[in-house]
């Protein structure tokens, strides 16, 4: 209701109660002496001056509050009375005090109601509205008590437990019920023991205490386990142990207590909430659903501490960060990796945090977090501390409302800290593994080769063993140039991409010299091997023999893979801000599923019909790419099985 409404209302009301004499005497209650005959105005009047009173102080009451008008309300109060006393003795004229005044307190009185019904309702629908967005958690409460009962029994040996709930009469009713393996259903003793079990429960729900009793003979117990929410009880678990009870499992069934407490206080809170709320404000049941979300929330806090302290048990570093910089959690991983106490840290805020991570590459923690503050984007980097001899991957990232939610809002910083430390040292020690063994290959390969071929010209050996001598020389020259290639693309794996020497290059000069020496080769298998240029390419940076080895690469597939007669265009194209490259041939095209996988190492596709290729080592594309990324390009392969493929590379122009 408007507060004006409330002021006419109040003035109406006094009104009526002086037209019908309900209103004592003033002369009556003042103990003063008046003139005999009093006058008092006519009533519409009165109506007027009653209503203008009650309406002045209930719009200043709702414009200001209580607290900072009651000063006028006095003055106002004391200014009135004056008026009307001073008007009572000397003129005798009855201003209708008394009623003035009623409708004044009754105006302030419905005024105030109604602005604390006003936040009442505002109040519930927080409540409400936050609480019912963190119950719709997909389980049902009952499957939850179930679930904590089967918990409760791989520790426990329960032959039956049952969970009970407390409604507002404080009755116990049963929710949920869990029979263990060895029920005893045909127990004549079955229904006194239910009754012993239910009085438990009421002894446990009564003291807010754990209560047991052994049944003297058997080797059996009941417990009753109250179940308290903070310090409110929501049920009573019973159960029935095929054991005796050791007082060591207390603290255990009291911690599943308070879970099955705060899943029977989600369930209760669902249940009520669909009643009608506008009324709560006067009524007890509005209040205790207001209770009720409230236990909804406390319980969440609680559930959402459980999820946050499985933050402390991972290796990895991590922290969170409000957005005002406060570090809201910091798991022990990251304390030691900043190697920090969690007293230091208590001091610290994101700023502090991310200053113990400074190196050359993250020299400027501010820009790091601005651009992950602005763009939204994830900062990620490689931080090498020589001194410490630890290598660590920083992860900086926005952490947003929920991932489906349209409005995604912010809601704090994440850092996450891995050591990378032994898995870099792993894959340096392999890759050393790997070019050292290749290397003392290549020696004893060397002399096998060097005598093979020497034998070869040896007239004297029969034919048949020159033969076989043939095979070692030509096997062994084939595993050299297999390990040749391995250590070249390894070699250029280690390198940084400053390490490679580069030159202006025209890739099309290139292009035609690779073609020149490779006419040969495509000759002799009838292929056309054509060169398609472009006018005015512009020249990149890059390294003249790696990339000329990379071209041939390309081409000798290109010819190695196709039928005879057919044709490979090599051709150069200047795109937006690069070079590209590209060899196309009318060959046998490589199936889809390995077109990811023909760069990797010793990747080759088979081929219904082909026989094993001598040459081939799976590392030719490989080592394309391997080079083009070197130099700040990228690969690109368009195939169609049985038509033919464009391999291609661009490198940026200069
Ligand atoms: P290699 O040619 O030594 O086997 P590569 O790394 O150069 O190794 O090639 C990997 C695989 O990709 C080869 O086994 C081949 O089957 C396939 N491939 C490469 N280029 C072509 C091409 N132009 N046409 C069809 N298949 C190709």
């Amino acid at each position: 209701m408007s507060s004006a409404a409330i002021g006419i209302l109040a003035g109406l009301a006094g009104h009526a109660c002086w037209r019908m004499g309900l209103m004592p005497d003033v002369a009556a209650v003042l103990p003063l002496s008046f003139p005999a005959a009093l006058t008092s105005p006519d009533p519409i009047t009165a109506a007027a001056g009653l209503v203008a009173y009650a309406l002045a102080l209930s719009l200043t009451v709702n414009r200001f509050g209580l607290r900072r008008s009651w000063r006028w309300i006095v003055a106002s109060v004391v200014l009135v009375s004056s008026i009307c006393f001073v008007s009572l003795q000397f003129f005798g004229v009855d201003l209708l005090l008394i009623a003035l005044l009623f409708s004044g307190s009754l105006s302030l009185l419905l005024i105030q109601i109604n602005r604390l019904w006003t936040l009442d309702r505002q109040l519930a629908r927080t409540l409400f509205s936050s609480s019912s967005g963190n119950v719709d958690s997909g389980i049902g409460a009952n499957e939850r008590l179930m679930s904590g009962l089967k918990l409760l029994n791989t520790v426990l040996p329960l032959s039956e437990a049952v969970v009970f709930g407390c409604d507002d009469s404080n009755s116990l009713d049963p929710v949920a019920r869990f029979k263990g393996t060895t029920p005893n259903l045909q127990d004549p003793r079955r229904n006194s023991v239910w009754r012993e079990g239910v009085t438990l429960c009421r002894q446990a729900a009564a003291s807010g205490k754990l209560v047991s009793q052994t049944t003297p003979g058997e080797n059996s117990a009941t417990v009753a386990v109250p179940l308290l929410h903070e310090t409110e009880t929501a049920g009573v678990l019973l159960i029935r142990l095929a054991s005796e009870f050791s007082v060591d499992d207390t603290p255990l069934l009291e911690a599943v207590g308070s879970q099955f407490a705060r899943n029977l206080e989600r369930e209760s809170f669902t249940k009520n909430s669909a009643r009608s709320r506008s009324l709560s404000f006067f009524s007890q049941s509005g209040s205790k659903r207001k209770l009720d979300a409230l236990n909804v929330l406390k319980a969440v806090t609680v559930e959402q501490r459980c999820e946050a302290s499985t933050l402390t048990h991972i290796d990895d570093g991590v922290a969170i960060a409000y957005l005002d910089g406060t570090l809201a959690l910091v798991n022990p991983a990251l304390l030691s990796f900043a190697a920090l106490t969690s007293e230091q840290v208590s001091t610290m805020d994101l700023f502090d945090l991310l200053n113990r991570f400074r190196t050359d590459v993250f020299d400027e923690p501010r820009i790091a977090v601005r651009r992950v503050l602005q763009g939204g984007v994830e900062y990620e980097g490689e931080l090498n501390f020589e001194a410490k001899n630890q290598i660590l991957n920083l992860r900086i990232s926005l952490l947003r409302e929920r991932e489906s939610n349209d409005a995604n809002e912010p809601l704090g910083i994440a850092l996450y800290v891995k050591d990378l430390t032994a898995t870099k040292e792993y894959e340096k020690l392999k890759s050393d593994m790997i070019s050292l063994m290749s290397h003392e290959l290549r020696t004893p390969l060397t002399s096998i080769n060097g005598f093979a071929e020497l034998l070869t010209a040896d007239e004297t050996i029969p034919a048949q063993a020159r033969e076989f001598v043939s095979i070692i020389a030509n096997e062994s020259q084939r595993m050299s140039r297999m390990i040749n290639t391995f250590l070249s693309v390894t070699q250029l794996q280690r390198k940084d991409k400053q390490e490679v020497l580069k030159i202006p290059l025209r890739l099309d000069e290139v292009v035609r010299e690779s073609i020149a020496s490779m006419q040969p080769v495509a000759k002799k298998k009838r292929i056309r091997l054509i060169e398609q240029p472009a006018h005015r390419i512009p020249p990149v940076a890059a390294d003249k023999s790696l990339i000329t080895q990379a071209v041939k690469n390309l081409v000798n597939n290109a010819i190695k893979y196709s039928p005879e007669r057919t044709t490979v265009t090599v051709s150069t194209a200047l795109e937006a801000e690069a070079v590209r490259v590209c060899v196309e041939d009318r060959g046998f095209g490589i199936p889809a599923e390995a077109r990811e996988r023909v760069w990797d190492k010793f990747y080759r596709v088979v081929r219904e019909g082909q026989e094993k290729d001598e040459e081939s080592t799976g590392l030719g594309l490989s080592f394309v790419r391997e080079v083009v990324e070197q130099h700040g390009g990228r690969v690109d392969l368009d195939s169609v099985e049985g038509r033919g493929s464009k391999f291609s590379f661009t490198l940026p122009r200069l």
